[in-house]
């Protein structure tokens, strides 16, 4: 008879272990607590204009290729490389710099601030490469103890042991003189989460992925065709999705969860149990671990708080890119504040996204579909957001003022997501947006693990567990699980 799988949360995470479990004959049941799939990788829908509400992009491509060819299946959505892979503008510039793959083209841009860069450039992705491929190892591994961890870590080249003593920034600063430049290959530490100057330099191994090992990529049709396309496969495996079900409580037997109690005091049960949902915030609310409480948690280091704003516009903005950072001149001081200081309005630095340009179908005609997002402080740091239009005011005049073209009077639909909503639709501690940090001591052995300390028919998947956050992560994260699972069973069928 095939094993009952029950999994708490259809993120990526629970859809993309739901189907590698289908697909070896389990029987899988996901439970969601909200009325769609997808968590963060979600849609809106409103005033005739589609928006994807959270990832905008994706980098290492072959782990979702890897991900449809270990499922037996055709990958689900079509997508397309990004080239430029962004554009990035500093306030009061008229200069608009163009991230291109193609580092000659890429160097013609900084020929004035570094004439060496093309050089330079080069040597740092070269670096970045090696981090890359001598760290797989680390990303791609289940660990049984810290020991494990630890020896794991043992067998990257001992010469990239500088780079962990060194910062993000200082990493880029160590090959790239040109301070544009810096802060711009720079901006990659803050889609992890944190800022270039709280990032452990190794992470410019995302530079070689971004520039040189794979890219950047956008779906056809939105990036929700990515759950969509999940949920058809799904579909044909006969996994049901149970919506509006929130897990809330449970019932265990020594060292076995025999049950997990919705909020309507329903109770689910199977041979084994998968949480999606946030791998501390479930721990500690849900199973009430102590090491987990609030207070310990709010002693984490966590991501950064985002606030994003969906509008839409009845015009087209042909001047403006896929892909858009706008910064101000005060990087440093900037990056200082953004995680704790609650005053955000005046010039914030923000990234907006073009989904209609490309798109058209996800905007009425002659019209845009734009998604804003402003890395803010989390609700420990900023509880009261009764300024949002304030803050997404002073976005709006700025970017108006940066594209020359005033698009206020052209809104005609906009909606706000501040950390409260961030919180509330995804059960995100104290809404951060992209989980637990990937400090040292908290990733790899020291992040939240993928099985349970005392049940030992639970496991975890998604952003804050191994490896960590991003889409590409999540996918990999799946598999991981999955082994974990495999071998559970083989170790019980012995
Ligand atoms: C604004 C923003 C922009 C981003 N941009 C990018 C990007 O461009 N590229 C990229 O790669 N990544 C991006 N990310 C990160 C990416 O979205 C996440 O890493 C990824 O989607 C996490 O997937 P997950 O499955 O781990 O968790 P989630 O998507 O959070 O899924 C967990 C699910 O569990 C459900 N749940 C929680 N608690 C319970 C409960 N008690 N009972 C039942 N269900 C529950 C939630 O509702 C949710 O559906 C972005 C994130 C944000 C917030």
């Amino acid at each position: 008879m095939s094993k009952k799988v029950l999994i708490v949360g259809a993120g990526l995470g629970g859809l993309a272990t739901g189907l590698r479990l289908a697909k070896k004959g389990y029987s899988v049941e996901i439970i969601e607590k909200n009325s769609q799939a997808g968590g963060r990788l979600n849609q809106l829908k409103r005033d005739g204009f589609t928006f994807d509400t959270g990832p905008s992009f994706f980098s290492m491509s072959y782990e979702f290729t890897e991900f449809a060819r270990e499922c037996g299946i055709s990958l689900p959505f079509k997508y397309y490389a990004l080239d430029p892979l962004y554009n990035v503008n500093f306030k009061s510039s008229p200069v608009i710099y163009s991230l291109y793959k193609d580092i000659a083209k890429l160097a013609q841009q900084f020929r004035e601030s570094e004439p060496d860069f093309e050089k330079n450039m080069r040597k740092y992705l070269e670096k970045s490469g090696r981090l890359y491929h001598d760290t797989n190892v680390v990303i791609k591994s289940n660990y049984d103890s810290l020991a494990d961890y630890l020896l794991t870590l043992m067998k990257v080249n001992p010469l990239h042991l500088p780079v962990i003593f060194r910062n993000f920034w200082q990493q880029v600063a160590h090959y790239i003189k040109s301070d544009e430049a810096r802060q711009i290959l720079s901006l990659v530490a803050f889609f992890l989460g944190r800022t270039p100057f709280d990032t452990v330099g190794v992470y410019t191994l995302l530079s070689y992925t971004e520039f040189q090992h794979d890219g950047y990529f956008n779906v056809e049709g939105g990036m929700y065709k990515i759950i969509e396309g999940i949920v058809k496969e799904l579909e044909k495996e006969n996994v049901n999705i149970i919506y509006d079900t929130e897990i809330t409580d449970f019932l265990s037997e020594d060292s076995r969860l025999s049950y997990l109690i919705d909020i309507n005091n329903k109770k689910w049960t199977a041979d084994i149990i998968i949480i999606n949902a946030d791998a501390a915030v479930f721990r500690g609310k849900v199973f009430r671990r102590p090491q987990f409480s609030e207070e310990k948690l709010d002693r984490k280091e966590w991501t950064m708080g985002s606030l994003t704003m969906y509008l839409g516009i009845d015009c087209k903005l042909p001047e403006v890119e896929h892909h858009n950072y706008y910064l101000g001149n005060n990087y440093r001081e900037y990056a200082s504040k953004v995680y704790t200081r609650p005053e955000i309005t005046d010039t914030p630095y923000y990234y907006v996204n073009v989904l209609s340009r490309s798109n058209p179908e996800c905007a009425p005609e002659g019209s845009e579909s734009l998604f804003f997002v402003c890395p803010v402080p989390d609700l420990r740091f900023k509880t009261n957001w009764d300024d949002k239009d304030d803050i997404v005011n002073s976005m709006i005049d700025d970017f108006s003022a940066r594209i020359k073209k005033d698009i206020r009077p052209h809104i005609v639909s906009k909606t706000v997501y501040t950390p409260v909503d961030w919180q509330d639709q995804f059960n995100l501690h104290r809404g951060s947006g992209l989980g637990l940090s990937h400090k040292m001591m908290q990733i790899g052995g020291f992040r939240p693990k993928n099985h349970d300390e005392i049940f030992k028919n639970v496991f975890y998947v998604g952003a804050s567990t191994i490896p960590g956050t991003g889409l590409p992560m999540v996918i990999i994260s799946s598999k991981l699980t999955y082994e974990r699972i495999e071998k559970y069973n083989a170790l019980r069928s012995e």
